[in-house]
């Protein structure tokens, strides 16, 4: 079955679209303006960057998290599964998940996605480049699971791995 998971809405004679029934903001931006900008900012902050994606990133998240968490009324691991088209070609384009393991019981757990937006954009790179989304799932599990999390990206698409993989620890 497939079913529609968000809807805009355009608003007349505004320069605004809205998503979900929220009338949230959004804006439709290419890929490669998003990252010409974390890579000028690389150029500039150099590896302190990083952790500027990351905690905005990490707020996204949260912020994502609550408005879906409101509008579908899905829980646990049945809410991420919605997350996961939300966020791919059935949603917004930044993503495809691959795998969701998350097993708090163990104090750990990972996210795998393919076709990140961030990594297929930024071309090849020694080290992995998605610390917006390494954030930004960090801040959704966050908000969904109620669990304080560190993520970080372990593999990524950018330096030549199979997907992108990030990994969550309790604190
Ligand atoms: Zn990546």
């Amino acid at each position: 079955m497939n079913e529609q998971v968000y809807e805009i809405t355009r608003v007349e004679n505004e320069a605004r679209i809205r998503m979900l029934e929220a009338g949230i903001r959004v804006i439709i931006m290419r890929a490669g303006t998003f990252v010409d900008l974390q890579k000028h900012i690389e150029a500039i902050l150099g590896d302190d960057a990083s952790a500027l994606f990351y905690g905005a990133g990490i707020r996204a998240g949260r912020e994502s998290a609550k408005v879906l968490l409101e509008e579908w009324k899905e829980r646990g691991v049945e809410f991420l599964k919605k997350l996961g088209e939300f966020y791919q070609s059935a949603g917004v384009g930044w993503f495809k998940i691959e795998d969701i393991n998350i097993n708090f019981e163990k104090e750990n757990g990972h996210i795998r996605v393919k076709q990140s937006f961030i990594a297929e954009e930024y071309g090849k790179s020694n080290q992995p480049v998605c610390h917006f989304l390494c954030g930004f799932f960090s801040g959704v599990l966050q908000e969904a699971f109620g669990e304080k999390l560190t993520c970080e990206e372990v593999k990524c698409t950018a330096k030549g791995d199979q997907y992108c993989e990030f990994k969550f620890r309790r604190y």
